[in-house]
């Protein structure tokens, strides 16, 4: 990447395209922000705000965008089941409209795209650990079928500009990803836990706690992304963490660095929620060389900082 280029951050107001920015800013890169405020916080890019290589654009990728770019970050979609499921139609709108017009937007640059899709394409996975060759298992149906099938669809409008049109398609497989600037009330597992432990409430599980995730910390994925965007593979490419956890072991993991009098109660397992989740990252050390190295105890205790801060 040579300093002239501009990359366009789609979502680039949210968890992981603050980060992102961040990480591209930095580096002397032109940034253009592009993103609907729905879960993003404007608190997040605030500091590039005055800087002459930043841009911000308030702009719904449903919407066709007519600018200038030679990288395209494409993220733009709610990324918690809480958020996403608010409003489902629009979910799915958003993963295949706003796909659809990045990768218009790509093919008439000729701008190299990236597109965020996500472990959520395996479904409730009948294999495990999750190798990018397993097809998956979703519901069409169900309540998380709108982003679900939505990220599918997304990758599908990838791999097919990409046959027809020659687009320089990267398509990351993003396993549970946290860290600092997760919305406290973002409703995703992790920060969910750890915003209830500093405010001294119960943890809530949902279901016996004992279905599993892999948790990635933040920068260890930006550092993924950025070297798929380098690389000459077009993915799909796993991009996570491969020590996986029992929901109840994280809740027990975070009462224990907070304040170990606090109790866990049980709720109902919201439906579809799948029972194992962990990614097969052989491919992503082969092609990108690249592992995670971050484990949950190191990140857990930046995260929980972060939420103690806020
Ligand atoms: P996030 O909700 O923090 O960020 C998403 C951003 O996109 C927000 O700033 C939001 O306002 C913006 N946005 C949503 N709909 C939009 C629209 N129609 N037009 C313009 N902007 C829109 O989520 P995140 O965790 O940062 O996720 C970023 C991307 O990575 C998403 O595409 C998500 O599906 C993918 N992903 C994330 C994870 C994870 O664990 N964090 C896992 C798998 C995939
Ligand atoms: N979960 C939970 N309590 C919470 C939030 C989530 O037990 O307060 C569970 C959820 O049911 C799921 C797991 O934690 O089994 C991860 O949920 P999250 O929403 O973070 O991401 P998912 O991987 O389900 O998209």
């Amino acid at each position: 990447m040579t300093q002239s280029e501009r990359h366009l951050v789609t979502g680039g107001a949210g968890f992981l395209g603050s980060h992102l920015i961040d990480k591209l800013m930095f580096k002397g890169h032109e940034v253009l922000c592009v993103d609907n405020f729905y879960t993003g916080s404007k608190k997040n890019i605030a500091k590039w705000i005055d800087n002459k290589n930043f841009e911000l654009i308030r702009h719904d990728v449903t919407k066709s965008l007519l600018v200038e770019v030679d990288k395209i970050w494409h993220l733009a979609c709610p990324a918690s089941p809480v958020h996403y499921q608010n409003n489902p139609i629009k979910t799915a709108k958003t993963s295949f409209m706003g796909t659809y017009n990045m990768l218009g937007l790509a093919k008439r640059t000729k701008a190299k795209i990236l597109y965020t899709s996500t472990s959520e394409v395996y479904g409730d996975p009948a294999v495990h650990p999750q190798p990018e060759t397993y097809r998956g298992s979703v519901n069409p149906i169900g309540i998380r079928s709108c982003y679900d099938e939505g990220k599918r669809i997304g990758e599908t409008l990838c791999f097919d500009y990409h046959r027809m049109h020659s687009t320089e398609i990267r398509v990351a497989r993003i396993f549970n990803t946290y860290g600092p600037r997760m919305l406290p009330n973002d409703g995703r597992v992790v920060s969910n836990f750890i915003v209830q432990a500093l405010k001294g409430n119960s943890l809530t599980v949902y279901g016996d706690g004992s279905q599993s995730r892999s948790f990635c910390f933040v920068d260890d994925l930006i550092n993924g992304l950025e070297l798929l965007m380098q690389s000459d593979y077009k993915g799909p490419l796993n991009l996570g963490n491969n020590h996986e956890f029992t929901i109840l072991e994280l809740a027990e993991k975070i009462i224990r660095k907070i304040n170990s009098d606090l109790r866990i109660i049980f709720k109902t397992l919201p439906e579809d929620d799948p029972l194992q989740r962990k990614p097969l990252l052989n491919r992503a050390f082969e092609e990108i060389n690249w592992e995670p190295k971050i484990n949950l105890d190191e990140g857990l205790d930046k995260t929980i900082d972060y939420f103690k801060n806020i």
